[in-house]
């Protein structure tokens, strides 16, 4: 088709919602130009290089490759051809407190095992949960994960089989319902943390990561997530489309009720048939159509929204390897709930942490210099609503978390490190225009999900649209791709 006849789409932000938007956009014939205030595409997923490692920056499980692999079905190729994948077996270690660990994997007779030597009264309960995990899939993923929830109609459609589930049971009151072990509570309950939830509050549906992990696997992409965007950014190229980075949109323009274009910080107006924004949902609201008139998502609305936690993430290299660890491991603190409640709810930072440590050269050393490891550890924080400074706390929070490695899993690790950047709160909000810096956009409770989360199509202006963590179904890699599949459902 001649170029300038083509409808023309603007996608702001090059997230993986974004880069899933403009693929699919792509495919459908639309002219796509992607703007991205960063140097390089990748958001939340961004690479940092530095003294010769490679840190991806977030997300580092992947879960549901298909999602990934019908973008380049989409597209006529095949994903293999440009990024390898690769199972992790175990998925991950869980180390809790008391010095006990549990290995996670997709075999159903080690799993049973696993549980057996923590706790062998509790593995009826086990299969219970999971059986229950494989119900939510069925309806959470496959069914409420995949469709538009631009009606209340579609949400009373929804509501009896969310009750029969219930789905008003909070992650942690269904791992508690079905285990007694505080440890194997714990292991059933604290995926949500992965996308942005407290377990003491998020709907139960959410069990349904279990199920997810055990029958499509969780996967590394070898050369890190950033192969992965990588891919995506060359699967936009080849439809003749762009990514443009180091531009930040100040406003979409809109006229009678319909988006026009953008307006870049730097004065250039760029008008668009539609616009898809993958920035996040708040500041897309207050800020992006801070002149436009609007009904639903006022500034009180999106102020009022409970947003996700925050994270501090200490990535760092070291001139050795530690051969004994995982791939992922994660290292619970001396408390749960009462640090969940921190997080969440009383928004203090606390002197105890949870921990998930990332070292991706366990399974691809390319990512470090020779005989050295690459790594990050991610402790859950509360957003910026919490009365931190971070300007002040990231030296001595990095210090603490330093300690701890080094003490329960990384010994000699104050002697090793060779390369150390930290993130935090006050980052997601300045670089990433995260609203109250929260990690995963607002929280996936039940009244903030569906047709309460903020609709792919926008209610307040005609020709806007929305992919990403900030929109339905939510957070976390599988739920941002979901919402650019989303979006092609309902592009009128
Ligand atoms: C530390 C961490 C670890 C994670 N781990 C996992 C994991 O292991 N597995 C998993 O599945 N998920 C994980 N997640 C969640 C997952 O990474 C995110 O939910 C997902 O990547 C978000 O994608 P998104 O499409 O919402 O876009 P984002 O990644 O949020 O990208 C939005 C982009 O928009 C750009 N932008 C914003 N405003 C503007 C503007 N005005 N103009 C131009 N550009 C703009 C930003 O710069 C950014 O690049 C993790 C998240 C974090 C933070």
């Amino acid at each position: 088709m001649n170029a300038s006849r083509q409808p023309h789409a603007v996608v702001i932000g090059s997230g993986f919602g974004g880069l899933a938007a403009a693929i699919r956009l792509g495919a459908r014939g639309y002219r796509v130009t992607v703007l991205e205030r960063l140097d390089r595409p990748g958001g939340r997923a961004y690479v940092h290089k530095q003294d010769g490692f490679s840190f991806d920056a977030g997300p580092t499980l992947v879960t549901a490759p298909f999602l990934f692999e019908e973008l380049w079905t989409l597209c006529g190729r095949k994903m293999e051809d440009d990024v390898k994948l690769v199972p992790l077996d175990p998925f991950y270690r869980i180390v809790f407190d008391d010095g006990s660990h549990f290995d996670c994997s997709g075999d159903p007779a080690r799993m049973r095992a696993e549980v057996a030597r923590l706790s062998p009264g509790d593995v009826e309960g086990y299969e219970a949960f999971y059986r229950a995990s494989e119900a939510r899939y069925s309806f959470g993923f496959e069914v409420l994960g995949n469709q538009p929830f631009s009606n209340f109609t579609d949400m009373m459609k929804a509501l009896p089989k969310l009750a029969a589930l219930r789905s008003d049971r909070s992650v942690w009151k269904a791992a508690c319902q079905h285990v007694k072990d505080e440890r194997l509570r714990i292991l059933l309950s604290f995926h949500p943390l992965f996308i942005g939830g407290n377990p003491l509050s998020v709907t139960s549906v959410y069990i349904l990561i279990s199920y997810l992990e055990r029958e499509f696997g969780v996967h590394f992409a070898m050369g890190g997530t950033g192969a992965l965007v990588q891919g995506l950014a060359k699967l936009i190229e080849g439809h003749g489309n762009r990514i443009r980075t180091n531009v930040t949109v100040d406003e979409i323009t809109v006229s009678n009720g319909r988006a026009t274009g953008v307006r870049l910080e730097n004065g250039e107006l760029i008008p668009a048939d539609i616009v898809v924004s993958n920035a996040d949902i708040g500041w897309t609201y207050s800020q992006l159509l801070r002149n436009t008139k609007r009904k639903r998502w006022t500034d009180r609305k999106v102020d009022a929204l409970d947003y996700s936690m925050g994270v501090f993430v200490w990535y760092f290299g070291t001139n050795r390897r530690y051969d004994d660890l995982a791939h992922h491991t994660v290292l619970m603190g001396p408390r749960y709930e009462g640090l969940l409640k921190d997080i969440f709810k009383n928004k203090v930072l606390s002197e105890d942490f949870s921990l998930y440590l990332h070292r991706p050269t366990a399974t691809d050393p390319s990512l470090a210099p020779e005989g050295c490891d690459t790594f990050y550890a991610l402790s859950p924080v509360p957003h910026l609503d919490a009365d931190v400074d971070w300007t002040e706390m990231a030296e001595p929070y990095r210090q603490a978390i330093e300690a701890r490695l080094e003490e329960r899993l990384m010994p000699g690790l104050s002697q090793s490190i060779v390369s150390s950047r930290v993130t935090h709160p006050l980052e997601f909000a300045e670089r990433l225009l995260s609203w109250r810096g929260a990690a995963f956009g607002p929280e996936p409770l039940l009244t903030q999900s569906a047709w309460f989360r903020t609709h792919n199509k926008s209610e307040d202006v005609d020709g806007l649209y929305f992919v990403g963590a900030g929109t339905h179904p939510g957070a976390g890699m599988p739920g941002v791709l979901a919402s650019a599949k989303i979006l092609d459902q309902v592009l009128v």
